[in-house]
């Protein structure tokens, strides 16, 4: 009786639900994110399980593992991945007046599977004292041969540029886009290598004129403890492509519940948390990305820097044509 008695206390622990807490598969660095999750557990105290990996990892895990998977929540980089995840049933829908309210829809799944967090834009920096900013114009200017020998950026195995490729065959068309490519590609200084901190820095001492890289790239070596790195962003100037046209590309930070998340409800409270204007503002003073909600005033660089003209593109589109945009770069010889 007394053994019985046990056997049951046990099982009733053992349904017992455990303190709240949230799981969370990251291909962000731990550093941009990681501070505001331990304010989500400040305020709310729920627990952040944190595993930070590389995307297509986590998309092959989450597929292995199934219904098994401990993961509530896959947080990305880019559009592309979570417009992958998505395809591959890896999300659920979430119905959150929170989220809706704050996220214009081009940033957010048509679907309700997947959100933007914040946003970064892929912007031309130039050196000033050899390129005229009323030389430069938009993406598609680049292919121009004034540029000839005059232009880093890094490789085509990137998913930046594979984004920004999509997003332009989204606009002009494959055909276009791959001459864009291949004219684009003669007018490189030197082959594609490096992140884009080393774009800006070829910048800097002469190895090209102009460079393709994120915003908060140069707004973080503008504020670096590094004195190399200061040197290199202080010799480079920020050009917002396309202003008069579609705008500078954007593409999001972003994430979605898993198809299978155990903690649902916890999931979907840390997403609204992200949103919440505390944590958007950080985004744009720590992080130096733009928040989604477009209501959130820029401070420090991304004040200086001003308001830009963002491309409105729907990002579902990133996904679209991602496997398009990385065959073209390779059919041009973009490594
Ligand atoms: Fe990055």
């Amino acid at each position: 009786m007394k053994k019985t008695l046990t056997i049951i206390i046990f099982l009733i622990f053992q349904q017992l639900p455990n303190a709240a807490e949230v799981n969370v598969y990251s291909a962000r660095k731990e550093t941009l994110i990681k501070p505001l999750l331990d304010q989500f557990t400040r305020d709310t105290g729920i627990r952040v399980n944190l595993i930070t990996g590389k995307a297509d990892i986590f998309i092959k895990r989450l597929e292995i593992e199934g219904e098994n998977t401990p993961a509530d929540i896959l947080l990305t980089i880019d559009a592309a991945r979570l417009v992958r995840a998505k395809e591959k049933g890896l999300f659920q829908e979430v119905i959150s007046d929170a989220l809706n309210k704050v996220i214009p829809n081009y940033f957010r799944d048509i679907d309700n599977h997947w959100f933007g967090l914040s946003l970064r834009s892929r912007v031309i920096v130039f050196a000033p004292d050899r390129v005229n900013k009323e030389e430069l114009i938009d993406y598609l200017d680049l292919a121009n041969s004034k540029w000839k020998g005059r232009i880093c950026v890094r490789s085509s195995s990137n998913i930046y540029n594979q984004s920004l490729v999509a997003s332009l065959i989204a606009h002009h068309g494959i055909n276009k886009i791959e001459i864009w490519a291949s004219r684009l590609v003669e007018n490189f200084a030197r082959p594609s290598k490096g992140g884009d901190r080393d774009q800006i820095k070829a910048v800097a001492i002469g190895v090209c004129d102009i460079a393709l890289v994120n915003n908060y790239y140069l707004a973080g070596m503008l504020e670096s403890s590094q004195e190399y790195e200061t040197y290199a962003a202080k010799k480079v100037k920020l050009f917002w492509p396309d202003q008069n046209g579609h705008g500078a590309h954007v593409n999001i930070s972003g994430a979605g519940v898993t198809k299978y998340a155990k903690n649902k409800e916890e999931a979907i409270q840390l997403l609204e948390y992200l949103v919440t204007d505390k944590a958007q503002q950080w985004y744009s003073d720590i992080n130096y990305e733009y928040a989604v909600n477009p209501e959130i005033k820029n401070t420090a660089i991304l004040g200086i820097w001003g308001v830009f003209k963002s491309d409105d593109l729907n990002l579902s589109l990133l996904g679209r044509y991602n496997r398009d945009a990385v065959l073209l770069m390779d059919r041009v010889g973009w490594k």
